[in-house]
This record gives structure tokens, sequence and C-alpha cells, in this order.
């Protein structure tokens, strides 16, 4: 059975970078009815907070990625990792290192920059050299022993990757505090949960090889690797709070929907099919494979997801919109005394031109308040520069048939805005415009008629005469 893990570590939000990695994930263990795991990687218990485990939990759940079984937490499991280091120990695949943290560094710092590799001062230590510390009680890390060799591996995305070893470093799997390092905590669970595949960003290719040889140290088989290319932003840099939002729950309160985000984020290194098209959850799952992953870094693209946003909204039915609307209660209250049918209606109306669910709420207070909507006096001046009369006088012609209306659907008003406008002697449009602003306070809209509609005869009529008391 294939059986994954998305292993974030709760040291900070949950990203888009980190979204991505968690649904390939997904959709690799759904696609062949595996598994998928929720392995919190919190073995670096200063760093690591409840609070950020949560927002990841919620982070996923809220795109519709169900983790099977319980989260697994890795700080529960200290005890298994040391176990694993003193056996390490104990066969010779491993050594105590009492160099202390300020050594290390001073020779880090007379080393060629970024060429530091540990130097084995404490390899070849004598029984009676451990003895003493241990007398001593000096803390000591344990450091796995890198054999001679070359390592490799194939991996989904970038084929044959190989390292000689003389490039890696006897690096530390227990640290002097007895906790593990990522390195042990990831090897471990990996062999002991049945991981089949390791899939996550291509920043942990040289993590692999060390894995590679620790699981070679105690005799078991490692999974196999999938290396995702890291998500660019426009500079072609890695994507970062420089360029926009990568919080996955700040997506969420500036007004995304799940399905523009997975559909976007499926297209990064691997694309579904089309690309102006939402995809389900399901649809990704029958869809998936591992196999077409493009090796080249995406670049991540705002205006991109915020298309695939405004498309999401479209197909959404208005109810749902209201609903995840309402999950702000401020919002909610602010409109209670509306009629749910009036709510969705004005939904239904405005959805064509949304981009995000943030822009509804602009769209309530201009179509919804009792007060009807602030007309900002520049606009107002680009619309009817100067004098404002005949605007007025034009208006007026205008409410004297709307009022005449018996039936005041979209076709009616429009017919009385065309007859107003002959009579007036003027085109259509310098009644259209300033209708618009007049009766939403805004100089783009809907079809104007359908405007009206929505409004109804009563409302349309006061907004129109209030503006015209406005424009005075
Ligand atoms: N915990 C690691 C991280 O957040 C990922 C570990 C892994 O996927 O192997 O970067």
């Amino acid at each position: 059975m294939k059986k994954v893990r998305f292993a974030p570590s709760p040291t900070g939000h949950l990203h888009i970078g980190g979204v991505r990695t968690a649904l390939f994930n997904y959709l690799y263990a759904k696609n062949a009815a595996g598994e998928f795991i929720l392995r919190i990687e919190d073995t670096d218990v200063e760093r690591s907070s409840p609070e950020m485990a949560e927002e990841i939990s919620a982070g996923l759940s809220w795109l519709g990625m169900k983790w099977d079984h319980e989260p697994y937490y890795q700080s529960h499991h200290f005890e298994k990792y040391r176990e694993i280091a003193f056996r390490l120990l104990r066969e010779g695949k491993a050594y105590r290192c009492f160099c202390t943290p300020e050594e290390i560094e001073a020779r880090k710092k007379s080393a060629p920059a970024g060429l530091f590799k540990y130097d084995r001062k404490c390899i070849s230590l004598d029984a009676a050299e451990i003895e003493r510390h241990a007398a001593k009680k000096t803390p000591f890390v344990i450091r796995f022993f890198i054999p001679e060799g070359v390592t490799g591996f194939k991996d989904r995305v970038h084929k044959e990757m190989k390292i000689n070893n003389s490039e890696l470093d006897d690096y530390v799997l227990l640290k002097s505090d007895g906790s593990p390092t990522y390195h042990l905590s990831v090897v471990a669970d990996d062999s002991s949960m049945g991981i089949s595949d390791v899939i996550r960003g291509d920043d942990h290719i040289s993590n692999t090889f060390k894995q590679i040889l620790l699981f070679r140290a105690l005799a078991l088989k490692p999974p196999k690797y999938t290396h995702l290319p890291l998500i660019f932003g426009a500079d072609k840099k890695k994507l970062s709070k420089r360029h926009g939002e990568t919080s996955i729950l700040e997506f969420k309160h500036k007004g995304y929907l799940p399905e523009a985000i997975i559909t976007y984020l499926s297209q990064l290194s691997w694309l579904p099919g089309e690309n102006k098209k939402i995809f389900t959850m399901a649809d990704l799952v029958q869809k998936f494979n591992l196999q077409k992953l493009s090796k080249n870094s995406p670049v991540f693209d705002y205006e991109k997801l915020r298309f695939l946003n405004s498309l999401a909204i479209r197909r959404k039915p208005p109810g749902a919109i209201y609903d995840i609307l309402s999950e702000d209660k401020e919002f909610a209250a602010a409109f209670s005394e509306f009629a749910v049918e009036k709510k969705e209606a004005l939904i239904e109306l405005v959805k064509p031109r949304m981009k995000t669910l943030i822009e509804f709420k602009e769209k309530f207070k201009n179509y919804l308040s009792k007060e009807g909507p602030v007309y900002r006096r520049e606009e107002l001046e680009k619309l009817a520069p100067g004098d404002k009369s005949g605007l007025r006088k034009n208006l007026g012609v205008f409410l004297d048939r709307l009022s005449a209306l018996d039936s005041f659907d979209s076709a009616g008003v429009e017919e009385a805005l065309r007859s107003s406008a002959e009579e007036a002697g003027v085109k259509a449009a310098a009644l259209i415009h300033p209708s618009r602003f007049a009766l939403t306070g805004e100089t783009v809209s809907p079809s104007i008629f359908e405007v009206f509609a929505f409004f109804g005869k009563e409302e349309s009529i006061k907004r129109i005469k209030s503006f015209i008391a406005h424009s005075g």
C-alpha cells in the first residue's frame, strides 16, 4: 500500500510551498487508495508551537485534505530516536563527540566559507577517555559516521542523483540534551511508519543523501523519493513574504476559495489538463500522476490565482458564498435585517465580477446599506463635470417614467430609460452612468437594468432622488 506523510515543522505558518507539498502527497496517496499521514515534526521543542500545529491542521482541513489516523507528533517519541542513536553507537556506525559548540564554531570560522566539515576529532577517543568524560558528565552529541563511497538514488523528478560521500559531514544524530536531529527522527519514522514514498521540496535533496546512508546503516530500505521544484516569485527568487501573501490562512482571510487554491497549486510543476478551469479535489485525485511532474521551478503568479478564484466564485452557489461570508460575525450582524433571498440575489448579481470574497463585502455596503451609498465627489465630477443642473433635469424625466412603471423588471426599466433619453434629447449613456452611480455609488456594475430590478421600484427611486439632492 502507498503510504506518504506530510511532515511540517510547526515553527512557523503553513506556507504555500508546504501546501503544494501536502497536496501532491495527498493526491498521490488517494489516487493509489493509500494513506496520507500528518506528521508534526516538533523535535525542536523551543521553536515549535501547538498553535502552529493547529494552524497547519486548520489549513489542510480548509483545503479538503483529510489525513488518515491521528496526527503523529515526533515529540512523543524521543525514546525511540535515542535507542536508534545508541544502537548505531554500539555497532560502531556512530560516535560520541565531546567538542563544544564554541570549539566547533571557532573551527568553522577558520575554514573557507561554506566548506566546513566536522574534522572527526572525537572519532578515535579511547575507552579511558570516554570514561573520563562520562565521570565528569561532559555533554556530548552522537555523530553519524559517514562511510566512504558514493551515494545515489533515483528521484522521480530529478532522475539519477549522486554524491561522493566525501562531500558529506559526520552529522549529529542526537543532540547533547538527548533530543534527535531532523535526520534521525525522519529516518526513524519514515521506516517505522512504513512510508513508501517521500514527496518533499527539492531543498531537501542534500538531506536525502544523508538519510539514505542512515537507512543503510540501519539495514533498512529507504522509501522512493520525489523532490518538488521550489516555487519562485516573479523575480525568480524563492517565494517569500516579499512577493505577497504566502501563509495559507492569509489567503483564506483575503477571500480565496479552496478550489481555486488547489487548482492553482496543481499547476505548479504539474498541470492536470486545461489551465482555465477549476478542478475539484476528486478530479485532481483521479488525474494525479507523479511521473508527469516538471523539473522546472514554477513561478507563483498572484494574478493567475485571482483569475482562478473568480472562476471558482462564479461556479459557487450564492447560498454557499453567503455562508462563507457570514463566518465573519460582524458582517453577518451588519446585514442581519435583510432577507436571505435578498442577500443571495445580490451575490448572484455581482458575482461575475468578483475576484475574491472580500469584494462582496464592499458590494453589500454599497447595495444594501439603509443610508444608501457614499457618493464620492471626485467620482461625481468625473461623471458630470461642472454644472449639474442638466443632469438633474434629465434624471427628473427618467424618475417620472420610473414612477409610472407597473412592472419594474429589467426590460421595463430599459424601455423607460431609453424613452426618457429620447425625450431629454441625450444619449442613453447620459442616463445609464449617472443612474449606476446613483444606485450604487460605483462607476462599474453589472447590467444597470439588472441592478434596477434588484433594488425594485421604491428603493431605486429613493436612491436616485437622494443622489439628485447630493449633486446640488
Ligand atoms: N519537517 C521538514 C520541514 O518542515 C520536512 C521533512 C521532510 O519532508 O522530510 O521542512
